[in-house]
């Protein structure tokens, strides 16, 4: 970390610029500089990297981004009345900031930094999942980032890390797992934010890895495993039979228990599924394109 010791207290930035927190923005501020120094620190280094922030509100994790002196740092809030705080930032550490007054999901993140890169974000609540799905599912792997470091809800960080026997394994973990390392870094209490939030939070850091773990097409995949979760106290032989009228059979030859339940299947056999039925698929979501014309 570099010897920044300038006076800029986000509380202070925050009662400057009136920030009063918005609930539809999913607004918790996370104001303890220990912890988001922590959360920098278990990232890695960041000096030889572009990093991409996402929702860097008045800029508490952003000040600890800028102190461990990375390449560049990019930061997209979508909170017009954030970004006068965010500029105070640039004062002290010029030519290494770019502010994005933007919502993150009109962006294509790719465009913003180069490789190598790296994400970092407290995320919205109400946003965090369908960001984190939209940064696994890369059509170009690896991807243009090497790690995400974000914060999720602890019940989503738990969907993230879940393995096959948990009541919290589903198809967040397998699209997290497939092609990535996913670990919960550590928690955070509900205390450390303002206002705080009711839910407890756990920070994630999901390496993407330079190839799959299975072969398998990530739509293919996807699909089988959302199919297979819909209805997930059933057995598979119930919950894929609008697939194929020989689902038993399918099953069998796959090396699955027609009777078992989706929560018991490794990722593995999900991908193995996924390619033994990419016919059906293609046919079924075929099917639908054609009945939503
Ligand atoms: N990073 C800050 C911190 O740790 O204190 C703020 C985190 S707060 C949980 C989430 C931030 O994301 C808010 O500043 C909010 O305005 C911003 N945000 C919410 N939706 C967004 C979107 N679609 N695009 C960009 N920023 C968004």
């Amino acid at each position: 970390m570099s010897s920044f010791k300038k006076p800029v207290y986000i509380k202070e930035l925050i009662k400057k610029y009136k920030l009063k927190s918005k609930k539809s923005l999913g607004q918790n501020f996370l104001l303890d500089s220990n912890l988001t120094d922590k959360i920098i620190r278990k990232t890695g280094d960041l000096s030889n990297y572009d990093i991409l922030e996402i929702g860097p509100g008045p800029g508490s994790l952003t000040l600890s981004i800028l102190r461990a002196l990375p390449r560049n740092l990019v930061v997209v809030e979508k909170d017009p009345r954030c970004i006068p705080a965010l500029h105070e930032l640039t004062e002290f550490f010029p030519n290494k900031l770019t502010i994005l007054n933007e919502d993150f999901l009109n962006l294509n993140p790719s465009t913003l930094v180069k490789p190598p890169s790296r994400v970092i974000a407290n995320l919205p609540y109400n946003a965090g999942t369908e960001i984190l799905v939209r940064f696994l599912e890369s059509s170009t792997w690896p991807p243009f980032w090497k790690t995400l470091t974000l914060m999720f809800q602890k019940e989503v960080a738990e969907r993230i890390i879940a393995q096959p026997g948990s009541k919290h394994y589903g198809r967040l973990s397998i699209i997290s797992q497939w092609r990535s390392k996913a670990e919960i870094l550590f928690s955070i209490p509900p205390e450390a934010f303002f206002p705080p939030p009711k839910v407890k939070s756990s920070v994630v850091k999901i390496t993407a890895l330079s190839s799959p773990i299975h072969q398998a097409e990530l739509k293919n995949l996807s699909f089988i495993a959302k199919t297979a979760f819909n209805q997930r106290r059933k057995m598979l032989r119930h919950s894929l039979k609008s697939l194929s009228q020989n689902i038993e059979n399918v099953l069998n030859s796959t090396g699955i228990l027609p009777t078992s339940r989706p929560e018991e299947l490794p990722i593995k056999k999900f991908c193995e599924l996924s390619e033994r039925l990419k016919g059906e698929i293609f046919a079924h979501l075929n099917d639908k394109t054609k009945r939503n014309q």
